[in-house]
């Protein structure tokens, strides 16, 4: 049983603490809400993953730094996920649902997770944040990028303090940025990976510049500052491929490098790795409905998974675990937002998408 603990102050000794050592004070998903001088807090959700402690870095050396000496510059909402995969330095416990697929409009909405996040979520509605921002690491090189779930005015300019990278997705479901869009600017921040102080700069910096500014203007981004892109699809490799990487005997042998085609956009034909046995379709790939969109994407004909359209693959990865949980990839594709997005709250997607071509529609090719 999970149970969600809010607090409007700091626990002794916490700030203290790496991630694998909250354990000590915190019993679990904890909420905590500090008082600032701007009193629309910002949320900040971190640990969601338990070996993602970029996010927690910047937020010790934040507090640290204020917590003491003067007031916040703005009121702070802290979300501190999960603290029992933290303490094993794993993504997540294997008994435990993966926290950022329980956010409420996912599938986990009648679990205890569920139920915890839909109240941190009502709470957190109630109190009109100024935006919220939900930190993660990632194990492939990955460059820093931010994610958000509504191409809007303010929703851009929020991911653009953070990086000109942005990716827009509406799957997978359930996690923490799409249920904050409903109401307010939220953004997913993918800081690169675990440890690096890098990572913890970035981040500290983007919180500093959302903890002092008094509002998110309304005006257009202009298109030079934010290259936007779409998840269209995620591709898992099937479960009874075996793979491996480099020079290994297996059904499967990727690229041992494959993690530095992240957010490049390869043109088709490119081989991601060669197939030397195992099913005839090793990878998977579905669209935002659950579709099954393979073979738009990929060819298994001649001994290689290739490439058939130009797609850029993110959050590549070698990391065995993470595969096997999560997914080997998702595929991004390039959207020209500036004549769709407007300052209004009116969402100007899907239709009006300026792409070469549309996904999860039936492919007469092949
Ligand atoms: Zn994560």
């Amino acid at each position: 049983m999970v149970r969600l603990t809010e607090l409007d102050h700091l626990p002794q000794g916490l700030l203290e603490r790496p991630a694998s050592a909250l354990h000590h004070v915190l019993d679990g998903p904890t909420l905590i809400h500090l008082e600032g001088r701007i009193k629309k807090p910002l949320f900040v959700s971190v640990l969601q993953h338990g070996n993602e402690v970029t996010g927690w870095e910047a937020v010790r050396r934040l507090l640290k730094s204020h917590y003491d000496f003067d007031r916040l510059p703005r009121s702070l909402s802290l979300l501190i996920g999960n603290v029992d995969a933290a303490r094993h330095r794993l993504r997540r416990l294997d008994d435990q649902l993966d926290y950022n697929r329980c956010w409420p409009g996912g599938k986990y909405d009648d679990t205890d997770l569920g139920k915890l996040f839909q109240r941190v979520t009502d709470r957190m509605r109630s109190m009109s944040p100024f935006a919220s921002m939900d930190i993660h690491n990632n194990t492939g090189l990955n460059p820093h990028y931010a994610a958000i779930n509504r191409v809007r005015s303010k929703f851009l300019r929020l991911a653009s303090h953070f990086s000109s990278k942005v990716v827009f997705f509406t799957i997978p479901k359930g996690t923490q940025s799409l249920a904050f869009s409903e109401f307010c600017p939220s953004t997913t921040l993918e800081c690169g990976q675990a440890g690096q102080v890098h990572g913890t700069d970035h981040s500290l910096g983007f919180i500093e510049t959302c903890m002092h500014m008094p509002d998110l203007p309304r005006s257009p981004v202009d298109a030079d500052e934010v290259h936007l892109f779409h998840m269209v699809a995620t591709v898992r490799i099937r479960d009874d491929v075996l793979f491996g990487f480099g020079q290994v005997p297996t059904d499967v042998t990727f690229h041992e490098n494959l993690d530095e085609l992240n957010f490049r956009e390869l043109p088709s034909g490119i081989s991601l790795g060669e197939i030397n046995g195992g099913p005839q379709r090793p990878l998977i790939a579905t669209d935002v409905n659950g579709v099954d969109v393979t073979d738009h994407y990929f060819r298994f004909d001649r001994g290689q998974l290739e490439t058939t359209r130009e797609i850029m693959p993110s959050m590549l990865t070698l990391d065995r675990r993470v595969i096997q949980q999560d997914c080997l990839c998702y595929l991004m594709e390039r959207i020209h937002f500036e004549d769709h997005v407007e300052g209004t709250d009116h969402d100007p997607l899907p239709e009006g998408f300026r792409r070469s071509d549309r996904p999860g529609r039936p492919s007469g090719q092949r």
